[in-house]
C-alpha cells in the first residue's frame, strides 16, 4: 500500500498544487491523531508545531485531504464537522451518544449486506453509505438513574 503522503502529493499535483512544508506538517499531525478531529482542534495542535500556519490553511488543507481520499468528514449532528482517517482504514459506522458526545465505531456485516440488498431492490448500485445511530450511552444511562 502506498504511503498516505504519496497519495496526497499525487492528488495535489493533479490539482496543480504543491506539497509545501505547511501542508506536510498538517498531514503529519492529522495522521498522528486517531479518532475524530475538527478543523479547530487540529489547528490547535498544529500551532504548537508551526505557529506560522494559520487556521484558514488548516481548514483548506483538511478539505484537500478529504478530496484526496486520505480523510473523510463525519457529522455527529452537533454542528461540528470532524474528520477521520479514511485511507488504509476499514469502513465503519458510528454510534453517537447525544448526552456526552461519545462515539463508538462499529461494523455489522449483516447490516452492511442488508444495505446492499436494499439498494439493489431499488435499482441502485451502492457507492458508499454513512450510518449514524444516535442514542444514550451506557455510562450516561447509569448517571441518570
Ligand atoms: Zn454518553
Ligand atoms: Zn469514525
Amino acid at each position: 500500500m502506498k504511503a498516505a503522503q504519496d497519495i496526497f502529493t499525487e492528488y495535489l499535483s493533479k490539482q496543480r498544487l504543491k506539497m509545501t512544508p505547511q501542508r506536510r506538517t498538517i498531514l503529519d499531525v492529522f495522521l498522528n491523531e486517531e479518532g475524530h478531529i475538527s478543523s479547530e482542534e487540529l489547528y490547535n495542535l498544529i500551532r504548537k508545531e508551526d505557529s506560522s500556519i494559520g487556521q484558514a490553511t488548516v481548514y483548506r488543507t483538511l478539505k484537500l485531504l478529504a478530496e484526496s481520499g486520505i480523510a473523510k468528514t463525519v457529522d455527529f449532528n452537533d454542528g461540528v464537522i470532524r474528520y477521520e482517517h479514511k485511507y488504509g482504514h476499514e469502513h465503519h459506522d458510528h454510534l453517537v451518544c447525544e448526552c456526552c458526545g461519545k462515539t463508538i465505531e462499529a461494523v455489522d456485516h449483516e447490516i452492511e449486506h442488508l444495505q446492499k440488498e436494499l439498494a439493489k431492490k431499488h435499482g441502485f448500485v451502492l457507492t458508499h453509505h454513512e450510518m449514524y445511530l444516535f442514542g444514550v450511552c451506557k455510562e450516561c444511562q447509569e448517571k441518570s438513574e
